[in-house]
């Protein structure tokens, strides 16, 4: 397994009153010349994980960062106007924790971050503080995110 220090936790950038479901993803993602889905996981509004690349396969979804990360995507993220919000339903929430903590006992050493928490990051994504909501399950996120900009190739 390649040596993962990142987490990265995204959302598709999609109105949450419109499903985006894994054909479209992959569709959207070829078109921006992605290997198929950048994402390795893919959180749809019901709760359902969907394992879109291989952990070991390098991801395209954090540019600069993806040698070392996972890349993890919630359906959503753009309210009904298109604004940028944390629309994840209770399912959603649940999921992503269960899947952070296996993702966490897979690898010990990876911090938990949100896109917009990387260096260099100009975005919304994932529309909620990742690492403060995620505190508990890694002690070291800041140290991560400031790590991976140091290391960044
Ligand atoms: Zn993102």
């Amino acid at each position: 397994m390649r040596d993962i220090t990142l987490i990265v936790i995204h959302c598709s950038a999609t109105r949450a009153d419109r499903p985006y479901d894994v054909e479209q993803l992959s569709r959207d993602h070829s078109a921006r010349g992605f290997d198929g889905i950048g994402y390795h996981l893919y959180v749809r509004r019901n709760g359902e994980v969907v394992q879109c690349r291989h952990l070991e396969r390098i991801g395209a979804h954090a540019k600069g960062y993806n040698a070392r990360s996972i890349g993890v995507c919630y359906e959503g993220g753009l309210d009904s106007a298109g604004r940028p919000a944390d629309t994840r339903t209770p399912a959603q929430k649940k999921a992503l924790l269960q899947l952070l903590q296996q993702l966490r006992s897979l690898f010990p050493e990876a911090g938990i971050v949100g896109h917009r928490d990387l260096p260099g990051v100009h975005k919304a994504c994932p529309c909620f503080d990742a690492m403060r909501e995620y505190a508990e399950l890694q002690p070291n996120a800041a140290q991560s995110a400031s790590d991976a900009a140091t290391k960044r190739p």
